[in-house]
């Protein structure tokens, strides 16, 4: 499916509408509709309820997206979150400077400084793409949405919305440490919106203007910075594939690798990268992303920023090549300093067993982008077999877990049908449906991804027993209506296949 008719898929579909629509569309917005909030949320609560619920050293915030302009001055965002662009002299196309160098000459120019980007477009004698007229010098134009406080214009009451989560941990990282008396090495995680003025945004929901984040910084005691108590066995021979730096030089393609050999090779600066990078990779595995579609990238010594380790990206094979879904950096107490020298105020933590206050070590920054991620289940589970279209989605993400149908709407099968949703429908999330024919149904219930259909038949009178219908297999089994919500359960939340049902059947 390329990304046109996914957009289509997703318009028709209910996951996701063009913002403003109706008044022609606003560049680099999108809503969710009913369907997509529900995937949304689903995918969103089960990454909250992976890394934040269910961990002792992981806690959440949930942080504003307007913040002082302070705040973006100490994190460098003011003075550098920016892109470089260029115009065409006689089209007037504006272009993103480094990614024109990428299409024209495959070369890799990201953060590279504007006179770099100047004379290669100089030597390779770079055009407008559209009209083939000559370009302005490159410039950097910043990204950060501004805007201002009250109703007076003016330096004091200028703020920015957040193009990013994370600094609100890190501004908050006292007031959590005081709060909730958390001990390195812990974790502070948020999801939120964040808003970045992308100077052409593409590629559907790929780049966009307002976008979803998940993000994590996971803090250590700076003489703890190399080992990871939580790496077993198990983990060192998780295998992956791998882009490393030393492939792109080589200009070679990906290779498999073990997280044992991420770390001991040298590639992962700590076991704590490794180790944080083998969680994200493996919770798109474990909700059914095909890791064939998924590798780690290695970034090249020119793309990081000064204080960073090593940083890695997860990348998907979208219709447009592999890129980033997930950006994870070794930051070191780069944010934290800043943000204390800025403010004046103290943000270290008391370490008990040396009895001295320490500047905590972000060894790990997890960001994960909710509308590229959601891209990702999408694109993976959209499957097209003997004529059926169908989304292969796991149960967990799936906007409804079950459908209800009367064979026909009479004869008391509806009613029949109506009793076993309303004895549901408090527990997990069904719908009831009776118009068109029992295939249409299906086909509709197939298209957004609900993985079970219960049909309320004639038998179903006699004997108090239906079908449910798996939707990858279209097979049946016959199940008693009292046990439903077992049945059900158990294969919603994976702890029995419907194939073992179909065998015990
Ligand atoms: P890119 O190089 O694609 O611009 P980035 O490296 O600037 O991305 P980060 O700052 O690392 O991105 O942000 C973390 C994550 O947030 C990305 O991996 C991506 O999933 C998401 N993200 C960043 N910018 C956008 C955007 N404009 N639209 C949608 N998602 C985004």
């Amino acid at each position: 499916m390329d990304l046109d008719d996914m957009a289509s898929f997703c318009k028709k579909t209910g996951i996701i509408f063009q913002n403003s629509e109706i008044y022609g569309g606003l560049s680099g917005f999108w809503d969710y509709g009913p369907v997509g909030a529900q995937i949304k949320k689903n995918m969103v609560d089960l990454w909250w309820e992976e890394f934040v619920e269910k961990r002792d050293d992981v806690v959440g915030i949930d942080g504003s997206i307007i913040s002082s302009s302070e705040v973006w001055k100490a994190s460098g965002h003011v003075d550098s979150f920016s892109d470089p662009l260029v115009d065409c002299k006689k089209c007037k196309k504006r272009m993103r400077a480094d990614r024109l160098i990428e299409e024209e000459t495959g070369e890799k120019v990201e953060g590279e400084g504007p006179g770099k980007m100047d004379s290669i477009i100089e030597e390779k004698n770079i055009s407008c793409p559209r009209c083939g007229g000559s370009l302005t010098d490159v410039r950097e134009f910043n990204l950060m949405f501004e805007t201002n406080l009250g109703s007076v214009d003016s330096e004091e009451n200028k703020a920015y919305l957040r193009p990013e989560t994370a600094q609100l941990i890190f501004t908050n990282f006292k007031q959590v440490v005081d709060s909730t008396r958390q001990k390195l090495p812990f974790g502070i995680a948020q999801i939120g919106r964040a808003f970045r003025n992308e100077v052409s945004p593409r590629n559907f929901v790929f780049r966009t203007r307002e976008f979803g984040q998940m993000e994590i910084e996971y803090f250590v005691h700076p003489d703890n910075k190399k080992k990871c108590p939580f790496i077993d066995e198990e983990i060192r021979s998780y295998e992956l594939q791998v882009l490393t730096a030393e492939h792109q030089r080589g200009g070679e393609g990906h290779e498999r690798m073990t997280i044992g050999e991420l770390v001991d090779g040298g590639y992962a600066e700590t076991e704590w990268l490794a180790y944080w990078l083998y969680q994200h990779f493996n919770w798109f595995v474990k909700l059914g992303v095909d890791p064939k579609n998924l590798r780690l990238r290695e970034h090249m010594e020119d793309e990081l920023a000064h204080y960073a380790g090593s940083c890695f990206d997860i990348e998907y094979n979208f219709p447009f090549g592999w890129d980033e879904v997930y950006g994870n950096a070794d930051r070191g107490d780069y944010d934290l300093r800043r943000h204390q020298e800025a403010s004046g105020k103290k943000l270290g933590v008391y370490d008990q067993n040396k009895e001295e206050h320490v500047l905590p070590r972000v060894v790990s920054e997890p960001s994960q982008g909710i509308e590229r991620s959601l891209m990702v289940f999408l694109m993976d589970a959209y499957t097209v077999e003997d004529g059926r279209k169908f989304l292969e989605l796991d149960p967990r993400l799936a906007p409804v877990k079950c459908r209800i149908f009367p064979l026909m709407p009479k004869d008391g099968l509806d009613q029949k049908a109506r009793e076993i949703y309303s004895s549901l429908d408090d527990r997990i999330n069904v719908e009831y449906e009776e118009s068109g024919s029992i295939g249409k149904r299906y086909a509709r219930a197939d298209e957004i991804g609900v993985p079970y259909c219960i049909t309320v038949d004639y038998d179903t009178l006699e004997d108090d027993t239906v079908t449910i219908r798996d939707r990858n297999s279209t097979d049946q089994i016959r199940v008693v209506i009292d046990e439903l919500y077992d049945v059900l359960k158990d294969l919603v939340f994976g702890d029995k296949t419907f194939e073992e049902f179909l065998e015990e059947s």
